[in-house]
């Protein structure tokens, strides 16, 4: 059975409970299974690096250096149980968004670099006269099934009509908070040359629905775009999108460099030595984008998730300038208050010394030069 699946009206409650469970451990960051895995030993956290071809399995599954991902101990239900309560009655806390937003944007400067966050982890970026979104997500669900699962707590701080041509996709992963194929959908159907990068495996997802401007990279290939480089690199997470697909398709972050200005985009991941690396090869960026939520509860998230403060810490590593927020205020993914990842966030960079990154956190739509 398939979990790709869209079904437009709820038959039985049990059933829904059930694909509801199913989806919120899909959209959840719960570690991957170890039986999907490598089975070798994991190396010492010396003898790791990160800036490499992934690793597979003999099965050709992916895997992250380290080895497999610790599954954290125990109280997976009581977290579905909580996760599936905070779909059917919404928690307060969620990103607020930009009063003045709409008119800021559609009278945004001309030149280019500039940056506006749409929500989650959706960015739009121009740099170089060159527009591009990372894991564009505007559906009200970031869920298989389109009545049930994680809801959207606030609109796309940009509405899709104002969404101006666009001319690449970058995306991090296969969750449904990150891949969500409707959207992917209408825009292929509305910037038919626009390119999707995707790291190995994902691309045939996107075939499935016409989309055939798609280029896929393993970790550290790199690809230009007119001006920018695009290098697809390392993050430490895993994929899962239906029953039997764990770590069939790999998980990445990104880097875009241009002539003027270095961008990188963590997508989805725990904090890892990796960020030290890439910023040594391809740092220092003027901007990095990092995930800040989801982290709670910590032995279940820790392993494909970071804190606040380790989001901090990988801006730092990376050698950046401004570290953006993203990956929070959205969708109600985990048990932290929904509001307590950009506070966190803001106090772990207020001691930042001259020369460290600059905590950025958006309201939803809100847009800035960099
Ligand atoms: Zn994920």
């Amino acid at each position: 059975m398939s979990v790709e699946l869209r079904s437009s009206r709820p038959r039985r409650v049990g059933a829904g409970l059930v694909l509801a469970a199913l989806c919120l451990a899909l959209c959840s960051a719960r570690a991957a299974p170890a039986d999907a895995q490598a089975e070798s030993e994991t190396p010492p956290e010396t003898e790791i690096t990160w800036l490499k071809t992934a690793p597979r399995t003999e099965k050709g599954r992916f895997v992250n250096p380290i080895g497999p991902l610790p599954h954290g101990s125990g109280g997976r239900m009581p977290f579905f149980w909580r996760r599936m309560q905070a779909t059917l009655w919404p928690r307060k806390g969620a990103a607020e968004a930009k009063a003045s937003a709409r008119e800021e944007f559609l009278n945004r400067p001309e030149e280019s670099p500039w940056v506006t966050w749409v929500g989650h982890a959706t960015l739009l970026i121009e740099m170089s006269g060159v527009r591009f979104l990372t894991d564009p997500m505007w559906s009200k669900r970031a869920s298989p099934i389109s009545w049930i699962g994680p809801t959207r707590l606030r609109d796309p701080g940009l509405a899709w009509d104002d969404l101006p041509d666009i001319d690449f996709v970058l995306i991090s992963h296969n969750h449904f908070d990150h891949l969500d194929r409707p959207t992917l959908r209408r825009l292929a159907e509305r910037n038919p040359d626009a390119i999707f990068y995707v790291p190995l495996g994902n691309g045939q997802l996107l075939r499935k629905d016409g989309i055939e401007n798609v280029v896929e990279l393993d970790w550290t290939q790199k690809t230009n775009f007119g001006p920018l480089e695009i290098v697809c690199l390392p993050a430490q997470h895993w994929s899962k999108r239906g029953l039997r697909d764990n770590n069939a398709a790999l998980w990445s972050s990104w880097a875009v460099l241009g002539p003027s200005r270095r961008f990188f985009f963590a997508g989805d991941t725990a904090y890892f030595s990796g960020f030290t690396e890439i910023g040594e090869q391809y740092g220092p960026f003027d901007l990095a984008a990092v995930p800040i939520g989801a982290y709670r509860p910590v032995d279940m998230m820790k392993a494909s998730h970071m804190n606040p403060e380790q989001a901090y810490q990988a801006a730092l590593d990376l050698q950046a300038q401004k570290a953006l927020a993203i990956h929070f205020g959205t969708f109600d993914l985990a048990d932290e208050p929904l509001d307590e990842p950009p506070q966190r966030f803001m106090e772990a960079g207020a001691e930042a010394q001259p020369g460290e990154a600059e905590t950025w956190v958006f309201s939803l739509g809100e847009i800035r030069p960099f």
